[in-house]
């Protein structure tokens, strides 16, 4: 059994326009490295965190300790680990940042263990995790992070989740904005009512969304990239999401929405060269405003979390 492991746990784009808080995404062009060992000392430790040093070390309140620990309170094992973390997606980003660390931490132990669960049993550990960033156990970044490709949270109770691979050529480009919205914040803007007709014609984009995933049918996938209840509330949070839109819309993009609850904001394209020209379009629309920004272009992994050794 190896002694170190280290991993790659991808940013992802939960909601996808229609899908709020039920459909997520992995994408592979960035995500957090971590690496962990087992320790004799009957407790986590974690390392001073690379790239974002604010971020709490304490087990309790990281999303890697939370999600370990909750692996092995089910396992019954007081098993130690030192955990490094080098982060690259940051915190508040709307790209799956916690998820991100959540879902590393509980593949790279796992591994460690012998791997007593499956992948699929992870994503429930992962989700633990993200009660210390959140408040809640959600699963719509977990969930893909852990496994890859599109994924579904059909419900919680019991955890029922679908992964759907990714059409070959799908691309997601991510706008990453460097200011920082926090879930709960971003939760907290929203209605608790909705509309009926607004509700039915989610519905019918989230079955579309669906259908078109599994056809590889890129056109039905982005007339059904629409979201009617949560963009109106959320875009107020996000700088130039209008002009975004419309800019990146007009490049070729399938569709384009808010990633998570922002500020990123995503889009979904056919192709290398449709994307490149949807990052290009994004640029021109940000390179406007005085706010630092990064754009990241990627296919959609079907990966989730790599073990790299
Ligand atoms: P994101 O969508 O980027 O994950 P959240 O608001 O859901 O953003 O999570 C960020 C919060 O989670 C921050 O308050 C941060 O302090 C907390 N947190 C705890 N551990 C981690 C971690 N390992 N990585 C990222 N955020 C963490």
């Amino acid at each position: 059994m190896n002694k170190n492991v280290k991993v790659f746990a991808p940013a992802s784009v939960s909601n996808v326009g229609c899908g709020f808080d039920i459909l997520g995404f992995a994408i592979d062009g960035i995500g957090d490295e971590m690496i962990l060992s087992k320790n004799d000392l009957n407790k986590m430790i974690i390392k001073p965190i690379e790239g974002y040093e604010n971020l709490p070390t304490e087990p309790s309140k990281n999303v890697a300790g939370v999600a370990i620990q909750a692996l092995l309170d089910d396992l019954g094992s007081n098993q130690g680990f030192d955990i490094e973390i080098k982060k690259h997606i940051k915190p508040g980003s709307g790209i799956g940042s916690s998820s991100a660390s959540a879902a590393g931490a509980v593949v790279a132990a796992n591994e460690l263990l012998g791997k007593p669960y499956s992948r699929k049993e992870l994503v429930y550990f992962a989700m633990q995790g993200e009660v210390a960033a959140s408040g809640d156990a959600h699963a719509d970044n977990a969930a893909p992070t852990v496994l890859g490709g599109f994924c579904i949270v059909r419900a919680y109770d019991p955890l029922d989740v679908i992964q759907i691979e990714s059409p070959k050529n799908l691309w997601c480009v991510v706008i990453h904005p460097q200011i920082e919205i926090k879930t709960k914040e971003a939760r907290e803007l929203l209605s608790p009512k909705v509309d009926l007709k607004k509700a039915i014609r989610q519905w019918g984009n989230v079955a579309g969304l669906i259908s078109g995933l599994h056809q590889s049918d890129y056109n039905l996938i982005g007339r059904s990239l629409e979201d009617h209840i949560v963009e109106q509330q959320r875009k107020v949070l996000i700088p130039e999401f209008n002009n975004l839109k419309q800019a990146v819309l007009k490049a070729g993009a399938l569709g384009c929405s808010i990633s998570g609850s922002g500020p990123s904001v995503f889009a979904l394209c056919e192709g290398e060269d449709k994307a490149k020209a949807v990052s290009s379009a994004m640029d021109k629309v940000f390179s406007k405003t005085t706010i630092p920004y990064f754009i990241y272009v990627s296919q959609v992994s079907n990966n989730g979390v790599r073990i790299l050794e």
